[in-house]
Formats: structure tokens, sequence, C-alpha cells
């Protein structure tokens, strides 16, 4: 890699690639050219500048952990600070506050595939999953049908949370571990009349193997069980369609390929018909009918708004809200498209550049079951991770015990960062930089 293309971080996407736009047809596609042949024609690429730019050179592939910023955010926040907070006071509750949990729900449901009064932004993704997971089991388990089920691929949260609730309720966690080649089939055979509650990862967080959610929620339903997906590692980067699966439940948070900010609110989905079925857990007063009644008695609201708690965090709603106009203007199949196609483009750089250095391929190779990361394999991955982070300016990640994941994220990679990040994990193996690290962790990977 020579050092022109390690400049590439640095220049608009389109300028160095229009001289190479002539080459397209003949390019080698595990060239820099045919990398910028690409994104030259790459139709979603002028949204990469409504992102706060990243430091020269810097190259960004850790999207599915904290998305970047838009830059539409600042203003947004400033001004729910300044005219909204500072200047409106308490008024402001009246006007745009109290309605945020609805209003940017609505927003998001399309990016779900569900129709409207069906989703609420509110809480953490733990905090949501808990909710509607302990309803679920409340409506559903019965003496015959006790078991709650997930698997070892699922985030450790939601285990926790689901080890918390089958605790309390007296229900069996059936764990299945992590150790097949087809988790969909897995699942499926799981899938017995003592299920009451499947609850699992659309995309799962290490590997970024997406499963047949139509298949698993028709099984579920056929043995009289109810469906809980946590899309956090899909929402905004692989096709969700809740109604047309008729899922039950959903929770997802809006940090990663939403790029809505540290912290941000998660969101929550029932399915309409079920909202009259199943209470929240968690009975605080903006689930009720009417707030302000301030009634000695909970009475939950008719609808998806149960499921709401307490207060909206308004100022970290606002870059969601920001973020979702964004959405809505590049549009979910120009992003699912450029996601395959750019998951299969680094997919088939590894192959080349990094397989013949020792680096294997964890993610699933077909389109279908996998998600918008790319995870990779080496026995040396943290030390590798913390000299790619500290001496090659590539920001991806690392997960137990030996995996590096990079996420495309469709609205701001480009074809030659991936190109070039590539470059630089083989560079930093040829020089065996991962040497000069230790293999102890940080408190944070
Ligand atoms: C990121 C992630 C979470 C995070 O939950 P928080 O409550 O926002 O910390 C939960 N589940 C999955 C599958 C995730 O990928």
């Amino acid at each position: 890699m020579g050092e022109g293309a390690r400049g590439l971080g640095r220049s608009s996407p389109h300028s160095p690639a229009s001289r190479y736009n002539i080459l397209m047809p003949t390019a080698d596609p595990l060239s820099l050219s045919y990398a910028l042949a690409q994104d030259a024609q790459d139709e979603l690429a002028a949204f990469r500048a409504e992102f706060a730019p990243l430091e020269p050179g810097l190259l960004y592939l850790d999207g599915n952990s904290l998305g970047r910023m838009p830059i539409r955010a600042i203003q947004q926040v400033r001004n729910a600070l300044v005219d909204e907070w500072g200047t409106q006071l308490v008024r402001a509750w009246g006007t745009d506050w109290w309605d945020a949990p609805r209003r940017v729900g609505e927003a998001l449901a399309p990016l779900l595939g569900a129709a409207p009064n069906q989703v609420r932004v509110a809480d953490s993704t733990s905090i949501n999953l808990y909710k509607l997971a302990d309803a679920a089991c409340a409506a559903q388990a019965t003496a015959s049908r006790r078991v709650l089920l997930t698997d070892a691929l699922n985030f450790p949260s939601d285990l926790y949370i689901l080890q918390g609730i089958a605790q309390a309720r007296d229900l069996e966690l059936r764990l299945l571990p992590d150790d097949s080649t087809d988790p969909t089939q897995t699942i499926l055979d799981a899938l017995t009349p003592e299920v009451c509650l499947v609850s699992l990862s659309l995309v799962t967080f290490k590997s970024g193997y997406l499963y047949d959610a139509a298949a698993i929620t028709a099984r579920a339903h056929a043995v009289g069980a109810l469906v809980l997906w946590d899309v956090c590692h899909a929402v905004g980067a692989v096709d969700i369609q809740l109604d047309a699966w008729q899922a039950d439940l959903a929770v997802g948070c809006t940090y990663k390929y939403l790029n809505a900010g540290p912290g941000a609110p998660a969101f929550l989905y029932v399915r309409a018909d079920l909202q009259s079925r199943l209470t929240s857990p968690i009975q605080g007063w903006w689930g009720t009918s009417a707030p302000f009644a301030f009634d000695l008695t909970y009475t939950p609201a008719e609808g998806i708004n149960r499921f709401l708690v307490g207060s909206a965090p308004i100022l970290s709603i606002k870059p969601l809200e920001a973020s979702l106009e964004i959405f809505q203007r590049a549009g979910m199949p120009r992003i699912l498209r450029k996601s395959a196609a750019q998951t299969a483009y680094l997919i088939a750089l590894i192959d080349h550049f990094l397989a013949p250095l020792g680096v294997e391929v964890v993610t699933p190779r077909s389109p279908q079951r996998r998600g918008s990361h790319v995870s990779i394999r080496h026995p040396q991955a943290y030390p590798l991770s913390q000299a790619l982070i500290a001496e090659m300016n590539l920001l991806p990640d690392f997960r137990e015990p030996d995996q590096i994941r990079l996420a495309v994220t469709p609205l701001y990679t480009s074809y030659a960062d991936l190109f070039e990040a590539v470059q630089r994990i083989a560079q930093a193996l040829r020089e065996n930089r991962a040497q000069n690290y230790s293999a102890e962790r940080k408190s944070i990977t």
C-alpha cells in the first residue's frame, strides 16, 4: 500500500474516484481503482458528508457499536437546550416534548416494517427487553409451557435478564449452545410446545449471523410460543419486516447503526393485536391512560403507550430524530443494497489479503444469513486490535475470545475505506505489530 492510497481517508469520496471511472469495466476487483470506481457510482455517497468529519486518515469501522454523529444533531440538541429548555421552560412539555416517544417511534416504525401504533421510543434495550419478556411470560406460560428459549449467541445482557425472569417466575431458561453450524435450524428443532417465549438477537453481536426470522416466528406460533426479537445489531442495516413476519415483540437500540449517540433511548414494538393482552411489569405513570389525572391506582393505557414508564430523555431523543430524517431520505432499500454489496466486497478482500496471514472470516458467507458487520478470527486478535487502534489509525472492535468486528455502515462507509482498512490490517500482521501489545484486556474492548 503506497502513501497515495493511505491519503484516501482524508479526501472526499468523489474527487479521486472520478479519475478512475474510465477503468471501471475492467478494474481488478481487488485493486484500489475498483474501490474508487464503486465509490464514484455509489448512490449513497453524498450522505457521508452529513456526518461529523473524522480526524485525518482515521478509518472508522465500529459503527455497529457507536454510530457516527450526524451533523444535523448539533442544531437539534442546541434548539432543545436553548430554545426549548432555556426559553420555553416547562411549557415545552406541552408543545414538543411529551409526544416525543410516539412521534419518534412512528418515524422509526418503517425501518422495522411496522405499521403505526406499535413502536415507541423509551428506556434502554435492556429495560425494554425486561418489560416485554416478563409481560410475554405472564401471558403465555402455563403449567405445561414453562420454557424460555434462547441461545448462547444472544447478547449477554439479554441472557442475564432472561435468567432473572426465569428465576422470578420459576420458569426454565433453555440456553442452546453456540456450536451449531445452522443456528436457525437449531432453534426450529428446539421449538416444542413446552416453550412459552423464544428470545433471540436477530443479528448476533459476535459473528453477525442473521436468523430466518419468518421461519422461526411461524414455527413458534405453531407450537404456541411468543417471539421477542432484539434487533440492536440489525436496525438500520438489515431488512426487518416485523409485521410481515407476524412477530410478536421486538426491542432495539438506536446508538449503533441508527447513529443517535451514546446512551440514546431504545425502542420497543408490540404487535397491535397483542397489546391489550400484555401488561408491563414496570407500572409507571407514562404508561397510564391519563398521566396528569394522577390517580392513586395504576390503569394501563390502551395500546402501545402502556409500555412507557417515565419521563422521556428529551436531550437524547433529539439526535435520534435528526438521524431518522437521514434514513428517511436515504431509504432502506438503498441502504440494504449497499450493505449487502459492501459486506460481500469486504469478505472478498479478507479472503484475498488476510487469509494468507492467518485470518479467518467468521461471519456467514450467505447474504441471507448475515448482518452488516464482518467478524474475523485471529489467534492474536486482541493485541492486533490494540495495534490497529494505536498505530494504524483504524477503529474496529474486539470481541472475546479471538474476534475483530469490522462494521459496514452504508450511510458513511466507502469502498475505499474497506480497501484501505484491509491493507492496514495486512500491514499490521506482516509487521507483527501485535507483539508490542499485551493480551491483558482493558476494561472496555
Ligand atoms: C448493544 C446491544 C444491547 C445493549 O443494550 P443496552 O441496554 O442499550 O446497553 C442489547 N442487546 C443487543 C443484542 C445488543 O447488540
